[in-house]
């Protein structure tokens, strides 16, 4: 698990180098935070796991830096706040989350595929999909 989260960091620092974006102590902070994470976080949650090291501004602008390099994927939560979580080139899955307390089940299977040859059957082009399940877990829904 060690040794995924840190192929995790080493592949995002390679995307950042490779992108000329420097390579900065606070985002390789940042990147080992998100690849040591039991879960998508929130701007918010990453600030309070830095203890204090990274104020919100400086948050939010390295993940938007991050998510234009997609080293990391965005889960838009209905509440309209997003999660962040890191990710690599070519990795593509789907989430079931809890709407309560994030708990976030990875998905492998995509149905994708489905959706976008019906959108191409209706002559739509760069097609793209994002589908996430929200509901409420197991701790969440008890009385
Ligand atoms: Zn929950
Ligand atoms: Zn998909």
């Amino acid at each position: 698990m060690k040794a995924q989260s840190d192929n995790l960091v080493e592949a995002a620092l390679e995307t950042l180098k490779a992108s000329t974006l420097r390579v900065t102590e606070p985002r390789r902070a940042l990147l080992r935070l998100l690849a040591e994470a039991e879960k998508p976080l929130s701007c918010e949650e990453i600030r309070a796991r830095s203890e204090g090291e990274f104020d919100l501004v400086t948050v939010y602008r390295n993940m938007e830096v991050f998510r234009e390099q997609n080293i990391v994927q965005t889960i838009l939560l209905e509440s309209g706040k997003q999660l962040f979580e890191l990710t690599v080139e070519g990795d593509h899955h789907h989430h079931i989350i809890c709407r309560s307390c994030h708990r976030t089940l990875r998905l492998e299977l995509c149905f994708g595929g489905e959706l976008e040859r019906y959108a191409s059957s209706r002559g739509f082009k760069q097609l793209e999909h994002k589908i996430e399940v929200f509901g409420l877990c197991e701790t969440c829904s008890e009385d």
